[in-house]
């Protein structure tokens, strides 16, 4: 892939590397007046201070910037390889990321970065770059102070995080809950790990302590063949059957009620049962953005403890679907694979409540 380069800023004491994947933060309207992404060489244009913040910095471009519900797979590969690939010459990575689905990619990039202790901190905005009231400038800026931020030499961030509207937050943790304000990010069930105001305040016990032993390694192993099943009063047999029985399904999120209550009908239990014993893994979330799933809190739930449906605790629908796909490509042995789902690999969860 042909990537293009741009040196904003030589000198200055950190380094920063920031990747631009597309999204609002650049778009412009086309012929049509829909919004679609732009070079980013036209938007170092418009944010002169970068130039101002004596911090090193590198643009490097997706050689066809994207609107992010278009992300691939292949796109997170792109971006942990070119974290991997620049990772000894920066001291942050900054990731320009449409607001869509940035939660899913923040997800991903923390499980695929084993090893990390460096900042990779994704940003993006609600209004374009171009426009008078937009949130881009703001955000990318803060972003890369954040980035840049060390004590005693050692960088304060040493993991995936999500930058938007003053609030930096666990990439694994954090859910795009609002399209129209600029409040559009929160981390419901885990706290903000820094506020940006007239200072910066960290949130010091929050954060991932900086490992100075670890090691980069990118694990980029994963399989798509997995689903979304949202429960709802009504749901038909036939309709969950036809999800379940599909033989391209190997793993299934079910976003269930409450602390991860199901209806207990005996067809819908078999169903699920019968996935399982099929070699299915099924992992229940909650379709509550605070809170937790406790298989067993309610005699609805206890079942599915019985037939082998496993509880991801307070872990979001954005976490988990990004967990089985990474889980389900890097871990060939179902065992192993079901020991792990239920368990932290990157602060995307707290331990799971029996
Ligand atoms: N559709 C855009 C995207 O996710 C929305 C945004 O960036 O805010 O790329």
């Amino acid at each position: 892939m042909k990537y293009k380069i741009v040196n904003i800023n030589k000198s200055g004491e950190r380094s920063v590397l920031i990747i631009y994947t597309g999204g609002t933060f650049g778009m412009i309207q086309d012929a049509s007046g829909a919004l679609a992404p732009f070079n980013f060489g036209k938007v170092v244009d418009r944010v002169p201070e970068l130039r101002q913040l004596g911090i090193r910095l590198t643009v490097i471009s997706f050689p066809k910037p994207i609107d992010s519900s278009n992300i691939l797979i292949q796109d997170w590969k792109d971006m942990a390889y070119i974290i991997e690939e620049n990772y000894a010459q920066y001291d942050a990575f900054v990731i320009l990321h449409g607001t869509d689905t940035m939660a899913y990619s923040a997800s991903m990039l923390s499980y695929m970065l084993e090893g990390l202790n460096k900042p990779v901190i994704f940003t993006g905005a609600q209004m374009p770059i171009g426009s008078i009231r937009s949130d881009a400038r703001e955000n990318l800026i803060t972003a890369l102070e954040i980035a840049a931020a060390h004590s005693n030499g050692q960088t304060i961030v040493s993991e995936v995080c999500v930058y938007f509207n003053y609030l930096l937050l666990r990439g694994s943790r954090s859910q795009k809950l609002r399209s129209s304000t600029f409040a559009a990010f929160e981390s419901e069930n885990y706290p903000v790990l820094a506020e940006a105001g007239i200072e910066i305040e960290f949130n010091y016990p929050a954060l991932k302590p900086f490992d100075p032993e670890a090691q980069l390694k990118v694990r980029n192993l994963m399989d798509s063949n997995v689903v979304i099943l949202k429960i709802f009063p009504g749901i038909t047999e036939h309709v969950v059957r036809s999800i379940l029985e599909n033989p391209n399904v190997k793993g299934v999120v079910m976003e269930t009620f409450g602390s991860g209550n199901t209806m207990s009908f005996d067809w819908f239990i078999d169903c699920l049962r019968e996935a399982i014993a099929s070699g299915k893994v099924i992992l229940n979330v909650s379709q509550c953005i605070g809170g937790e799933v406790e298989q067993g809190r309610y005699e609805t739930s206890k079942k599915l403890n019985e037939i082998g449906v496993l509880s991801g605790g307070d872990i979001t629908t954005e976490a988990a679907i990004t967990k089985l796909m990474f889980l389900l490509g890097s871990e060939k042995v179902t065992k192993e694979l079901k020991r792990q789902l239920p368990h932290s690999l990157a602060g995307e969860m707290d331990a799971v409540l029996e």
